[in-house]
């Protein structure tokens, strides 16, 4: 259940929870075992209007805001991970970020691209930047009129099916004096120098490819630097303030599964008769689902409230403090929900016959991906302190400013 949606908004998620009934989930365990990324589903989405639904009317979007592509979200995430994470990146992340920090010129590709059914990756982390994102090496050096990056990027989610990539670099100039850290927009085939070199063998959310991204020489024209208004010495905090919404998408997938999970254990303790009588007649399996009820209740109060606030100084992005928060809570609790779920299922919730086991291992990832939980606590002690918190050994606690 759902708190406080207008109309508008409630008929939005019943329209996509009958497209992920009726559509998407009798293709999920398909998905799952041929590894395909899941073209169908992205035309179904696209038909639907939710692919590039927070994108503004005046470039063809639909103008919805974060909650609105929220509540899609978790009907799609409650039947299919992988599709439920194409709905985040079509509408969170690297499209947010080029729709408000993007020129005309920008904004018009990225829209016409996920419009008609492109996925954007986001590239940031690398084999020896993960965690510490601002250690990553990929370089973007001045050229007359343009950039040449050169670098490598890994667990890239969409590479090799993605076309639009916004890659984050440290950018120098002709001098080579570094800038800062901006975002590069790169289309795969269009762009020579973008390679996909590996597919990671991944536990689950199978259907979409997490690749290892090479970048050989890869020459852009100026224009295809993203400028973050305060300028590139505030590229990264800037570009990672729109991957707050992203953050929010990530929790919203986790908690989908954990709901999706949650319907099919109640489902089961009704029907699976043991002792006589259905196993939901015994207390402690009770106490289990309420539980479980309650955690997602919770994360799905949290990642709205997220998902409605605003930034400081009036960003257009979520609130990075409850952004955080509600990713962490989310994906924790789906993580231990699910797992429960399949529990109340016996060995039946062991089988690959049943959707269980693809959410046990979906979901496990939402505590890593988009900022582990341990980077995001680290994140919200320091704004419940007022501290910076630097992790390396020579930084120094300081006030925030
Ligand atoms: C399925 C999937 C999809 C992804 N998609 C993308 C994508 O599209 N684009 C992209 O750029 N990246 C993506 N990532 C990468 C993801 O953002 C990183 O995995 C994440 O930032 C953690 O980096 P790491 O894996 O290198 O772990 P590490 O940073 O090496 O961390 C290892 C462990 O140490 C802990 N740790 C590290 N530093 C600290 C600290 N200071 N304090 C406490 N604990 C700490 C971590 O929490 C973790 O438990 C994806 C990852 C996965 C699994």
């Amino acid at each position: 259940m759902s708190i406080g949606l207008s109309d508008s908004e409630e008929q939005l998620r019943r329209a996509a929870a009958a497209l992920a009934r009726e559509t998407i989930a009798p293709r999920a365990a398909e998905i799952d075992r041929s590894e395909d990324y899941p073209w169908d589903n992205v035309r179904a989405l696209a038909q639907a209007g939710f692919m590039g639904m927070t994108i503004p009317r005046e470039l063809g979007g639909a103008g919805r805001s974060f909650l609105e592509a929220a509540l899609v979200i978790e009907e799609m995430a409650k039947v299919c991970t992988v599709t439920a994470r194409i709905v985040v990146e079509a509408n969170m992340g690297a499209i947010s970020a080029i729709m408000h920090y993007g020129t005309e010129a920008q904004r018009r590709l990225a829209a016409e691209l996920v419009l008609a059914g492109d996925k954007p990756a986001i590239c940031i982390t690398e084999p020896e930047a993960g965690s510490d994102a601002t250690a990553m090496t990929t370089r973007a050096d001045a050229r007359a009129g343009g950039y040449v990056l050169n670098g490598r990027k890994h667990w890239i989610t969409g590479a090799g099916v993605s076309r639009l990539h916004l890659i984050f670099a440290r950018v120098f100039d002709a001098a080579g004096t570094e800038q800062g850290i901006g975002g590069f927009i790169a289309l795969r085939d269009a762009d020579a120098g973008l390679k996909m070199v590996r597919r990671e063998p991944t536990m689950g959310l199978r259907g979409i490819p997490e690749g290892e991204l090479e970048f050989d020489g890869l020459e852009l024209d100026a224009d295809r630097l993203l400028m973050p208004p305060g300028g590139l010495g505030r590229g990264f905090a800037e570009l990672m303030n729109a991957y707050n919404s992203q953050r929010v998408g990530a929790g919203t997938v986790a908690m989908g599964v954990a709901a999706g999970a949650t319907e099919l254990a109640t489902d089961y303790l009704r029907r699976r008769e043991q002792f006589g009588r259905p196993i939901g007649e015994f207390q402690g399996l009770q106490w289990m689902l309420a539980d479980m009820t309650t955690k997602v209740t919770a994360a799905r109060t949290m990642l709205h409230a997220a998902a409605r606030s605003h930034g400081p100084g009036g960003s257009a992005f979520p609130d990075p403090g409850l952004a955080a928060q509600a990713k962490l809570f989310a994906s924790e609790s789906a993580v231990a929900v699910v797992n429960d779920a399949l529990q109340l299922h016996g060995a039946a919730g062991y089988s690959r016959d049943l959707p269980i086991e693809r959410m046990a291992r979906d979901v496990r990832m939402f505590t890593i991906g988009g900022g582990t939980a341990q980077v995001l606590r680290t994140l919200i002690a320091g704004q419940a302190l007022g501290w910076k918190l630097p992790q390396r050994r020579e930084g120094r606690v300081r006030e925030a400013s």
